[in-house]
């Protein structure tokens, strides 16, 4: 990334008033209208979210390195990674790329079970972020997110996941991995401002969100996602893979 991208990004961030943010919806498309009612249930200026286009992700991993540069993630623990999801039988095999991070839900289930507060939804932006001063790591959160976004840090103690990296778009910096990805799969931004890049992808592209059984109302939000599950049995009969560099042994 070059210093004219960030400078780039930052210019972005800064015009759009922060980056910007969306409301949730189903595993089929979300439609026009509940992203319209999300956004006015919605009363802070700026709600962050992403768009992830997975026809420009190449499985390049180099967001998920940026993320563990950024902070130091311990080895075998993630805040950012990718999936491989391979399907259908030869020859007629496809795979695709599935960039993963924490949803920053609407409705966050590891906000709800926090027996100390420690884990909440910021008024000012939407963001779900973790206060290490009074977890006390428990792994409540943990459990209770549909994501698997969660992880206890080894070395504090506390629970730990992505959140948008706050530090650098307080500065105006785009997050670190929106920032490396170079086919531009990642954007970012204020889906509360209607001009912002994010707000026209969610409005006039057919996202979609993960789990949306689940009720979280993701503001992570997929273009062209090949996101199928093992068990969605509407790929009964295929074969299906889902494959990930991390710990973890099932997705969730
Ligand atoms: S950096 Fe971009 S292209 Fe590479 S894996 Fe991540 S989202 Fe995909
Ligand atoms: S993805 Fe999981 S950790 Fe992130 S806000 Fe939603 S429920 Fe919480
Ligand atoms: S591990 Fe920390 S953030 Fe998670 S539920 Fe327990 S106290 Fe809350």
């Amino acid at each position: 990334m070059t210093q004219a991208d960030v400078d780039l990004s930052r210019r972005e961030l800064l015009k759009k008033g922060g980056l910007g943010v969306a409301a949730a919806t189903a595993a089929a498309t979300v439609p026009s209208a509940a992203k319209a009612a999300a956004r006015a249930a919605v009363d802070r200026p700026v709600h962050y979210a992403m768009v992830i286009d997975t026809r420009r992700c190449i499985g390049c991993h180099a967001c998920s390195v940026a993320c563990k540069a950024e902070f130091e993630v311990p080895i075998g623990m993630t805040r950012s990674w990718v999936e491989y999801v391979e399907k259908g039988e030869y020859p007629h095999v496809t795979r695709h790329f599935l960039p993963r991070l924490c949803n920053q839900c609407s409705e966050p289930q590891c906000v709800t079970v926090c027996p100390t507060g420690a884990t909440y939804k910021r008024k000012e932006d939407g963001i779900v972020v973790v206060d290490a001063d009074i977890c006390i790591g428990c792994k409540y959160c943990i459990q209770a997110c549909p994501y698997d976004a969660r992880f206890i840090n080894p070395r504090t103690g506390t629970a730990d996941k992505c959140d948008f990296c706050l530090h650098r778009i307080q500065k105006g910096i785009a997050p670190a991995c929106v920032n490396t990805c170079q086919g531009k799969a990642r954007i970012f931004g204020n889906m509360l401002d209607p001009e912002s890049e994010v707000a026209k992808l969610i409005e006039t592209e057919a996202v979609t969100v993960l789990r949306p059984e689940m009720g979280t109302k993701p503001n992570v939000y997929y273009i062209a996602a090949d996101h199928a599950d093992p068990q969605d049995t509407r790929y009964e009969g295929q074969y299906i893979r889902v494959d990930t560099h991390r710990k973890a042994k099932e997705r969730r």
